[in-house]
C-alpha cells in the first residue's frame, strides 16, 4: 500500500491512523518489511519500509513511500520513463542505455521495471 507523497509511515500510523485496504479498520505499527534496493536517477538507495497490521482482520501491509512502485526496484519516475520509452517503440537496449539500467535484465525490456521480491 502506498503512502501519500511526503508522509512518514510512523507519523501516519501513530497519528490519525491509516485505514486497512481490506476491511477499513485502523492499522497499527508492526515492524518493518525486508530491506530493498530502489534505483532512481540519483543512483540506488536502500529502503526498509514500515509494516502495519490491521486491528480488525490482522492482515499486515507494507507501507511504501509514494516515490516507489509496488513490486518494482525502481522509482516511480524511472518506471514511468521506461513505460513511455517502450510505448514510443524504443528497444530494451536503448531504454537501458538512456536510463542507466542494466541491459541484461528485464528492467527495460518487458515494458515495465524489473520486479522485486515480495515482502
Ligand atoms: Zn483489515
Amino acid at each position: 500500500m502506498m503512502l501519500r507523497h511526503g508522509s512518514d509511515a510512523d507519523q501516519v500510523l501513530s497519528g490519525a491512523g491509516l485505514a486497512c485496504p481490506s476491511c477499513g479498520d485502523l492499522l497499527a505499527p508492526w515492524g518493518y518489511a525486508r530491506r530493498r534496493s530502489v534505483r532512481g536517477h540519483d543512483g540506488t538507495t536502500q529502503l526498509r519500509p514500515r509494516r502495519g497490521r490491521c486491528r480488525g482482520c490482522r492482515t499486515t501491509h507494507v507501507l511504501l513511500p509514494a516515490s516507489c512502485l509496488p513490486r518494482r526496484a525502481v522509482t516511480v519516475q524511472v518506471g514511468g520513463e521506461v513505460l513511455l520509452a517502450k510505448v514510443s517503440g524504443a528497444s530494451h537496449r536503448r531504454i537501458a542505455a538512456d536510463l542507466g539500467l542494466p541491459a541484461d535484465t528485464s528492467a527495460a525490456g518487458s515494458g515495465a521495471p524489473r520486479p522485486t521480491r515480495r515482502g
